[in-house]
């Protein structure tokens, strides 16, 4: 159910049908909507139809790969996508985050893990109350606009994933502190398990790309941190 109490639909592409099938028994059991396409045309054919409001995506589908599909889906409306990965191979996680994967998995995965996902990637979806303290938070060169969830560095806007705002926001609003990725995870997903660490590392990772490896310390068997100690 959504904030207004509507059931959520989520489509599910995915080729490997054992593993379709158990993640859409899993959810239709949580109460959403789903629907299922095998491969990626006609994915992106029924994620235009349905209007989704989440897509789980096997990144390897024969056709049109999970990445080409993700690009296709955002061209036509912004959706979130939680994307699934055979293997951590940090190039395509990276690729998949730019196209505007909201966040991934990697297989194989707990069908609780599946499930504290989507909801972290729908809840992120919902438009957030604005920030009692709007004044931008500044960075070194960057600027962070909440009000707005706009990133400038040198004034040149860039583009970061609703995630990787929420991460920078994190630890740019406790400035100093060094933050375990077990806080990361509780505070920036939502998550209370003990999910893989992998995620904040590769998220932490795609920052420093966009906005420069100064940006965020690493705290080596702590955490990360911006500004110093
Ligand atoms: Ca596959």
């Amino acid at each position: 159910m959504d904030q207004h109490g509507a059931q959520q639909r989520i489509v599910v592409i995915e080729d490997e049908e054992a593993i379709a099938d158990a993640v859409m028994q899993r959810l239709r059991g949580e109460g959403f909507d789903v629907e299922w396409a095998a491969d990626g045309i006609v994915g992106v054919e029924l994620c235009e139809r349905v209007r989704p409001d989440l897509v789980v995506l096997d990144l390897m589908l024969p056709g049109l790969d999970g990445l080409e599909v993700c690009r296709r889906i955002q061209a036509e409306r912004r959706t979130p996508v939680l994307m699934l990965t055979a293997r951590d191979d940090e190039s395509d996680l990276l690729v998949g985050l730019a196209v505007g994967a909201d966040d991934y998995l990697t297989k194989p995965f707990s069908p609780r893990e599946l499930v504290a996902r989507v909801r972290a990637v729908l809840r992120r979806a919902e438009p957030q109350p604005a920030p009692a303290d709007e004044a931008p938070l500044v960075v070194l060169d960057i600027e962070i606009d909440r009000a707005t969830r706009r990133v400038a560095r040198s004034s040149e806007p860039v583009h970061l994933t609703p995630i990787e705002f929420d991460l920078l926001v994190c630890l740019a609003l406790r400035r100093g502190a060094v933050l375990s990725r077990d806080v990361l995870l509780a505070e920036v997903w939502g998550y209370d398990g003990d999910y893989g660490a992998r995620t904040v590392d590769s998220h932490v990772r795609s920052v420093r790309r966009k906005l420069g490896d100064e940006v965020i310390r690493t705290v080596h068997a702590v955490g990360y941190a911006i500004g110093s100690a």
